[in-house]
């Protein structure tokens, strides 16, 4: 069986680095934001090419610092509308509401899985205040034309760069680096996956920064002082350590990433499936291969048969989800045809090539009838 993901096959090469990445915790005594957490901030930031990255507890907890940070500076209140695309993961439309924002769904591009700029115009109102971008499986949005709509409008834009670690614009700028402030989430799946749960934010809006800061620390400015209501949503020591190790591999990884989908792209041939363009692989480091087909299910459940495990990004689409039951009668017609047609192949950097070839012949040979 060919696996969709096996996460101990692509974390069992670092363990001589982990075990010795663990012994220089043990041994340092300091496990809640030590020197761990100071380094993979810095390394982090360089990487991404933002001023400031602060390591948080996960990507969802990321986003809502972003949102809460930007409350507390008096830029977003209570009530106002953030822009997020309909076809994104939960967690994603999770941060808006639970933070008190409203989020307002809108069509992504068919082509690009991404959000349609035309789509965003469209749905900004008075009460809109910021764009909520998703590089989804690690493609980048429109950055330019995103950035045009919130000069235009005045609004905020953020990412939700947590399927994108690595992407590069066409301007040099990376994932992390094209909004005023990027979450990213480190779980175990991403490009970049730490050994549990992890996250943070990248930006280079100093008062964010030092405001998130406090805010992941109960809101503390010294040992015993406390200016803001703050969480603990601090990134772990030890999970900071792991993703040291596993940063200085990331380039390389991505690049792995992009020859399979390279391979995918010139092979796969088959009347019955889409498969995405891409004019530029440095802008997607295919967290994802998600190819459409009106069989989706069929081709499944074909490729189980043949030793090919698949997976769908996503089934259910959040306004079809019962936590948000006041969507339920909103009408996405692309977004739904996303979820009803969408299938992920598998693809991560310790196929093999052989691998790649059987996924190639099984999904050209499907037929549908
Ligand atoms: C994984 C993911 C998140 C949530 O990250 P966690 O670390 O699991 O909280 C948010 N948005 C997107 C697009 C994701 O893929």
């Amino acid at each position: 069986m060919i696996k969709f993901l096996d996460l101990k096959r692509i974390n069992k090469q670092y363990e001589v680095e982990f075990q010795k990445s663990f012994k220089n915790f043990l041994c340092s005594g300091s496990y809640v934001l030590g020197n761990e957490v100071t380094k993979f901030e810095e390394e982090f930031a360089l990487y991404c090419g933002t001023k400031y990255c602060k390591g948080i507890s996960n990507g969802l907890d990321a986003l809502q610092l972003i949102f809460e940070g930007y409350k507390t500076l008096g830029v977003l209140k209570e009530g106002d509308e953030v822009i997020v695309p309909a076809n994104t993961y939960i967690a994603t439309v999770l941060s808006v509401s639970n933070t008190g924002l409203i989020p307002v769904l809108a069509e992504p591009d068919i082509k690009t899985y991404n959000l349609d700029p035309k789509e965003v115009e469209k749905i900004i109102t008075k009460r809109t205040k910021a764009i909520l971008g998703v590089h989804l499986y690690g493609s980048l949005y429109n950055v330019s034309a995103l950035e045009t709509i919130v000069k235009k409008y005045n609004l905020l834009l953020i990412e939700d760069a947590a399927q994108a670690h690595g992407a590069v614009n066409i301007d040099g700028r990376k994932a992390g680096n094209v909004s005023n402030a990027a979450a990213f989430s480190f779980y175990p799946t991403k490009n970049l996956g730490a050994l549990g749960d992890a996250g943070a934010v990248t930006t280079n809006d100093g008062a964010l920064a030092s405001v998130i800061t406090r805010m992941r620390h109960y809101g503390r400015t010294s040992s015993y002082e406390n200016d803001i209501k703050g969480h603990n949503c601090r990134l772990d020591e030890i999970q900071a350590a792991f993703l040291r190790v596993k940063l200085k591999y990331l380039d390389t990884n991505n690049n792995k990433r992009r020859y399979i989908a390279r391979r995918y792209f010139d092979s796969i041939k088959n009347k019955n499936i889409k498969i995405p363009s891409y004019k530029d692989f440095n802008q997607h480091v295919f967290h994802l291969f998600v190819i459409r087909s009106e069989k989706r299910n069929v081709l499944k459940d074909y490729l189980y048969s043949v030793g090919i495990e698949s997976f769908i990004h996503y089934p259910v689409p959040v306004h079809k989800q019962l936590a948000y039951k006041e969507y339920k009668d909103f009408n996405f017609p692309i977004t739904e045809q996303i979820h009803n047609e969408v299938l992920s192949l598998p693809l991560n950097p310790m196929m093999k090539d052989v691998e790649i070839t059987r996924v190639i012949d099984a999904v050209n040979a499907f037929s549908s009838i």
